[in-house]
């Protein structure tokens, strides 16, 4: 423990996700000690992106535009799009330089103990994307756990009866992880091994 402001700085790292107590008195000693440390210029940074990112109109992804720039992109197709939780896993999926439709985040998972059902969720936004008919295949990327299932199967039960194909992700993802912590090796091939799933 420490006195005042430096312990209030620890304390305020630490809340950070996946920052422990160690790594939170790292970083507060790592900015009291080095000289060249510019608060000014971080304090303007959290600023500046908490007011200016927000999320794409049509995907959800983050952007600082009305449209994110994969939406942006002409030489996108915009016949398959691959649904994923977060905006975070669109940047893990990207990575891996496989894919080259569009996207849709959902903003989360079906999780009943936590109290989020598919009403939540983005997935009426995904029901009008795909009105139009110019998506023929949905690639239900949702993480390799019990939400994910969850949300997968819900969304299957959507989608198979509309007559698109919808696949999911190959086995051989780390079960119970997130997919972001897929290497892109790993995650690239279960992309390129997708199974289409049946009603
Ligand atoms: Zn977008």
């Amino acid at each position: 423990m420490y006195d005042g402001i430096v312990q209030d700085l620890i304390d305020e790292f630490g809340r950070l996700p996946g920052i422990g107590p160690k790594s939170a008195q790292r970083i507060a000693f790592h900015i009291l000690q080095t000289e060249s440390f510019d608060p000014t210029h971080l304090s303007e940074l959290l600023a500046a992106v908490k007011e200016r990112v927000r999320f794409c109109e049509v995907c959800g992804n983050v952007t600082e535009t009305e449209r994110c720039s994969i939406c942006r992109d002409p030489r996108r197709s915009p016949a398959v799009i691959c649904v994923v939780e977060e905006a975070k896993d669109v940047a893990a999926i990207e990575r891996t330089r496989e894919f080259r439709g569009l996207y849709h985040v959902l903003g989360g998972a079906i999780s009943p103990i936590d109290g989020v059902g598919p009403d939540d969720l983005r997935i009426r936004q995904l029901m009008t994307r795909l009105a139009d008919g110019t998506v023929d295949e949905v690639i239900i990327a949702t993480d390799p756990n019990l939400e994910g299932e969850a949300t997968a199967t819900y969304l299957s039960r959507l989608l198979v009866p509309m007559g698109l194909r919808v696949t999911r992700l190959a086995s051989g993802l780390p079960v119970g992880g997130d997919l972001e912590y897929a290497d892109e090796v790993t995650l690239g091939r279960a992309f390129e091994g997708r199974r289409v799933v049946g009603s």
